[in-house]
């Protein structure tokens, strides 16, 4: 039975490596807090001691944590994945990085004979859970084959875009629009609010007119009735993702990414307020009357 080394179980991670179990494959996990390894140790996940232990002796090394650091961190740093890795190992990184962290990544894993492919995901924690992902896969076409054993288990549509570090870059362009409509969507609501507006008519009217995307639908309702409970995506994320995603436009486009850059602007501040809740929970702020603090 193949052997998946599974290196992050935040939110996402947690359910990508359940997946993994319930495949049948062997699997061997590794977070920096233990403690959410626990329940899968208990379902015969193997718990490695270092994410070198985790992929000694393994086919495909998969990543999933938090961003540019942690993905240095458990591949490249002491003990990390790439000390044992064996050559021809396939190392798929899940985690939403900057572009030039994908492709310096590849570099030094090609560098150690490894098979690096990108494939950051969408979909939320329960669709990480239960294998419905969407995987936006950068990878030369013969690897993306013989990953793709490891993929399905993850996902229910798996999206080729070109070249290792091209499922990235729309992976961050699909987070900056995001960012956009969301900061877009809170400031909407909250001048209706302030203005007085019947906030039911206000939702009924975002939901079925012109202006929505489904990511405005998903956050309308829970904005107004400022329910944030099952935080899926939060605001330190979300704001990493925006940030990532302006320096690639920077480095591409002659004109200044201004909508970017005021996401990321409108991140910083609900980084801020709450880094670990939901990134919705930035109407509270974006709401305060005129003239309160
Ligand atoms: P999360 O719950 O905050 O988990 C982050 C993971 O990264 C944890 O395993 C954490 O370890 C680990 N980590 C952070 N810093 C580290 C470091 N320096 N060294 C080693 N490990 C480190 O985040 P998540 O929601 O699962 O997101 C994981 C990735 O998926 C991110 O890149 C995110 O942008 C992307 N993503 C998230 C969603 C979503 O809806 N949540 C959707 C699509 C993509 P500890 O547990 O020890 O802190």
């Amino acid at each position: 039975m193949a052997h998946v080394a599974f290196i992050g179980l935040g939110r996402m991670g947690h359910g990508m490596a359940g997946r993994y179990l319930e495949a049948g494959f062997t699997v061997a996990v590794w977070n920096r807090n233990k403690s959410k390894a626990d329940d899968l140790i208990a379902r015969v996940a193997r718990w490695a001691a270092s994410p070198a232990d985790a992929a000694d002796g393994a086919d495909a090394v998969v990543t999933m944590v938090a961003d540019d650091e942690a993905s240095r961190a458990v591949w490249l740093g002491t003990d990390g994945a790439a000390a044992t890795a064996k050559a021809g190992t396939l190392a798929i990184e899940c985690s939403t990085v900057s572009y030039p962290h994908a492709l310096d990544l590849a570099r030094e894993l090609r560098g150690r004979g490894l098979v690096y492919i990108d494939s950051p995901v969408t979909g939320l924690p329960d669709a990480a859970a239960s294998g419905k992902l969407t995987l936006l896969v950068g990878a030369e076409a013969a690897d993306l084959e013989r990953a793709r054993p490891y993929l399905v288990p993850l996902s229910t549509t798996i999206r080729h875009f070109g070249a290792v570090g091209c499922g990235t870059v729309y992976k961050l362009i699909n987070n900056l629009m995001g960012a956009i409509q969301i900061a877009g969507l809170a400031e909407g609501l909250a001048i209706a609010e302030q203005a007085g507006l019947d906030m039911k008519l206000v939702l009924e009217s975002i939901e079925t007119g012109v202006a929505a995307s489904p990511q405005v639908i998903r956050h309308a309702r829970r904005m107004v009735a400022r329910n944030f409970a099952g935080a899926s995506f939060t605001a330190t994320l979300r704001r990493k993702d925006a940030a990532y995603a302006v320096a690639l436009a920077e480095s591409l486009l002659s004109a200044p990414p201004i909508m970017g850059r005021a996401a990321v602007e409108s991140y910083d501040r609900a980084k801020a307020y709450a880094p670990n809740d939901d990134e919705g929970k930035m109407i509270e702020i974006v709401s305060r009357a005129k003239g309160t603090t």
